[in-house]
């Protein structure tokens, strides 16, 4: 049977703790762990502390940390977004427009302008929701996420860091700091295709795609991520390897669209039922490997 969720008018009690330094906010971690949530934009979290589904006992405010504002591109490292950037001021980013334009598509379609103001690049990647619209063309750029806790900081590539529904390989003591997503290969274009019932939807289906050189074979890169289509956001290893191949572009775009197929998983939910969804994976794929490729 259905389960259905009652929103309440007020939150829950909590404690609301607002460190200003990254230091505070990881001993903080480490002393609360599981009990204490970071709070971004908010977006997220105070949705699901309105219908119950999470009950913090103490709510981290990460806003006043200026560690976490950075934004900076480098030619060594790429663009380098500190986890209370919004994705309002990402969206306004001249270069973020130009050089990533898979990231800014799919930016521009995530809710609307007021909410993208306070909803932050980092809050939709840690709430590991299969229809988060920033991470197909994370995956496609090749991100990859800065991890600390007092006990230090790693880096983790973003197509290691999803394990299921709402679940990742953070642990309980760690925060996201940055994500580092790195220059675009040479000439690369694409886009984000994303399916909604209405506008200002999540994603029914959502398609990450991105090309580059694609005249020869060996050098060729054809990479696909995809959102709502299975219990974590997935990135296509198989399809990447299968373009290297040198065969006529037709069959591989023939046989790449079965290797998609068998990866996918969608279920039926409100938004759509799973045969639409494998509808829409089978016939967007072609249509984008079409127009880049063919
Ligand atoms: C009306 C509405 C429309 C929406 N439409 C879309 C949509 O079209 N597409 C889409 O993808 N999403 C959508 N969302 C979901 C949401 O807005 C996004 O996921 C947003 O990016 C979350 O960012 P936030 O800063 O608000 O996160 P928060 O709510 O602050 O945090 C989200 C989760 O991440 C954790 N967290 C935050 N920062 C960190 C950190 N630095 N390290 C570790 N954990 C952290 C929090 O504890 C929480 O668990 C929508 C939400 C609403 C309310």
């Amino acid at each position: 049977m259905a389960s259905v969720l009652h929103f309440r008018t007020t939150l829950p009690n909590f404690t609301y703790r607002r460190p200003s330094s990254l230091n505070e906010l990881l001993q903080l971690k480490a002393e609360l762990g599981g009990e204490a949530s970071l709070l971004a934009g908010g977006t997220d979290l105070l949705v699901d502390m309105r219908s119950g589904i999470r009950r913090p006992k103490v709510v981290v405010d990460v806003k006043g940390i200026n560690e976490l504002h950075l934004l900076e591109h480098t030619r060594d490292r790429g663009l380098v977004v500190g986890a209370s950037v919004t994705l309002g001021e990402l969206g306004r980013n001249e270069l973020v427009r130009f050089k990533y334009p898979v990231l800014y598509g799919a930016i521009r379609k995530l809710a609307d302008p007021s909410l993208r103001e306070r909803a932050t690049l980092a809050g939709n990647i840690a709430n590991a929701s299969p229809a988060a619209d920033s991470v197909p063309p994370l995956l496609v750029y090749g991100a990859k996420l800065e991890l600390a806790s007092l006990r230090g900081r790693r880096q983790v590539p973003l197509r290691e860091f999803f394990t299921g529904v709402k679940k990742t390989v953070m642990r309980e003591d760690e925060v996201i700091t940055k994500i580092i997503i790195p220059e675009p290969p040479e000439g690369s274009e694409g886009e984000y295709f994303k399916a909604v019932r209405t506008s200002e939807d999540l994603a029914v289906v959502g398609i990450a795609a991105l090309f580059a050189n694609k005249t020869e074979p060996r050098e060729r890169i054809v990479r696909l991520g995809f959102a709502s289509v299975a219990p974590t956001p997935l990135y296509m290893d198989s399809v990447e390897e299968l373009f290297r191949r040198d065969a006529p572009i037709n069959e591989l775009i023939k046989e790449a669209i079965k290797l998609v197929l068998k990866e996918v998983n969608p279920i039926t939910d409100v938004r759509a039922t799973k045969e639409y969804r494998l509808h829409l994976v089978k016939y967007v794929t072609a249509y984008l490997l079409r127009k880049y490729l063919g």
